[in-house]
């Protein structure tokens, strides 16, 4: 398998300087909206067929957040492509100083398969929007989703300006081999690693949005009822597959029994008493996952759910308590419907274990007391992080979205997924006019006077 004159295409397109023009990305980024309108019913029936997607939860979940960034860019991008000025140094005076937005030329995106659209599209967008020329590889995983995907794009743009390739790790592995401008990766931990090394190679920057268990932290003031609404809907949604789920949640002892009763509650008001016949409850997304998510079980005593059904995938909202320590539920990223709720009687010790952990995509905490939460915020690191609620942090285009340590480096949405597809170019535009000779050799002033003129030289 061989990439090479799918990028050289790319790369003489980018050459040619027609998708820098701000009139260009504009007109592409109006392209995109149409065809998922026209492509909407195509793409909702994929993500039902690959992860149980209602299209109402397609539509919040995915296909609205990319027309929201589509929406903000086509308003922002103006301001967002313009040079900005800058200061320069007497030193160098008379001169303009400016930062020029580039694109970086031939980008790549791969996708994973848990939001499929949304985690493709919306880093297509900000590409779009900076002016990049891009190769697409959607996740073999959901792939409905992704033969829909390479449909829309392929009747949307010419190939050599935007194309999506199918296929698996050794389809992405084969892409890698090429050299890109920018590559922006979706995924695990583990093929994030290979992406980098891939990467390296050819000096290639990398954004990587990765994973991570994901904590939250229920203090004992917290708004009881509210937080487990909340925390129920962020862990079921998308079947616990969302990088951004809890993960697992720490809960004060105080008020463990109401906060568990609560949780029970919710999931039969969301889903009934029969989850596998809720239309907004999904599926997992193949058997080895499910086998993975199954295991779990054994970990603590379930509390809630554990019915499952192999054939359909079905793994029911499932409540873990009573969880032996150090079991693998409680070391691996879980990404599938299984919640482990621990307790915790001083804050400070479990604040000492999440330090310790692996930094996390996101960290939430309930309280109404704010010393606490900017205790936690303060303590605790996370790519982002959410007070009273949950996934909000990463809705919408105003926060840039992003983790940190293992659960990657970079951001995106809005004008952060805009910067993470251009280069920040400086220049330095001199007059002729003057030349004065105090930088040529020979040297000219003494050692106390040249360091006085630096220090009013040098200021900007
Ligand atoms: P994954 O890492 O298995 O796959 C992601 C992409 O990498 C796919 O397109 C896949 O084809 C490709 N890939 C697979 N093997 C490869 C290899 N050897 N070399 C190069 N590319 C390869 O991830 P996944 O299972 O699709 O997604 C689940 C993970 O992604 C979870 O860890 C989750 O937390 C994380 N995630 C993070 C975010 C975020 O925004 N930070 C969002 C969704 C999922």
């Amino acid at each position: 398998m061989q990439f090479n004159t799918a990028v050289l295409r790319a790369r003489s397109y980018f050459a040619t300087g027609v998708t820098r023009p701000v009139v260009f990305r504009r007109e592409q980024l109006n392209k995109l909206s149409a065809a998922l309108r026209q492509h909407e019913p195509a793409l909702l029936a994929a993500l039902q067929a690959d992860l149980g997607k209602s299209p109402y939860q397609s539509l919040a979940s995915e296909l609205g957040l990319v027309h929201a960034e589509i929406n903000h860019a086509l308003r922002h991008l103006s301001s967002w492509a313009a040079p900005s000025k800058r200061r320069t140094p007497w030193l160098v005076a008379p001169a303009d100083g400016w930062v020029q937005v580039e694109p970086f030329g031939v980008v790549l995106i791969l996708g994973p398969w848990n939001y499929p659209v949304q985690l493709l599209l919306a880093p297509l967008v900000s590409a779009i929007a900076a002016g990049n020329a891009i190769i697409l590889k959607p996740s073999e995983l959901a792939p409905r989703t992704a033969e829909a995907l390479s449909i829309l794009v392929a009747k949307t743009f010419p190939p050599e300006y935007i194309s999506a390739v199918n296929g698996g790790s050794e389809v992405a592995e084969a892409l890698l081999q090429e050299k890109f401008d920018k590559i922006f990766f979706t995924g695990s931990a583990r093929v994030g690693r290979l992406v980098m090394t891939a990467a390296a190679r050819h000096l290639t920057p990398v954004t990587l949005e990765l994973g991570g268990k994901c904590p939250a932290i229920v203090c004992a003031d917290a708004k009881v009822e509210l937080a487990a609404r909340r925390i129920a809907w962020g862990k079921f949604i998308g079947a616990g597959q969302t990088c951004v789920a809890p993960d697992h949640v720490w809960v004060h002892r105080s008020i463990r029994g109401p906060f568990l009763a609560a949780l029970k509650k919710t999931l039969r008001e969301f889903y009934g008493e029969d989850p596998s016949a809720s239309a907004d409850y999904g599926r997992i997304v193949n058997q080895q996952h499910f086998d993975r998510l199954l295991k779990y079980l054994g970990d603590g005593k379930v509390f809630h759910g554990g019915e499952n059904d192999a054939e359909k995938l079905y793994l029911a909202p499932t409540i873990l308590t009573d969880v032996r320590p150090k079991s693998p539920v409680l070391q691996e990223e879980i990404f599938g419907p299984v919640l482990p709720v621990l307790e915790f009687d001083d804050l400070d010790e479990t604040l000492t274990q999440l330090q310790a952990a692996p930094t996390p995509l996101a960290l939430y905490v309930f309280t109404e007391n704010r010393s606490l939460e900017d205790k936690i915020l303060n303590t605790v690191r996370s790519g982002g992080a959410c007070v009273n609620d949950v996934i909000s942090q990463m809705v919408g285009t105003g926060l840039p979205f992003g983790g940190l340590g293992e659960s990657g480096f970079g951001s995106y949405h809005g004008r952060a997924g805009f910067d993470a597809f251009s280069h920040q170019r400086s220049v330095l535009r001199r007059a002729t006019w003057l030349d004065l000779p105090f930088r040529y050799p020979p040297a000219r002033l003494a050692i106390p006077t040249l360091k006085r003129a630096l220090r009013f030289l040098l200021r900007g």
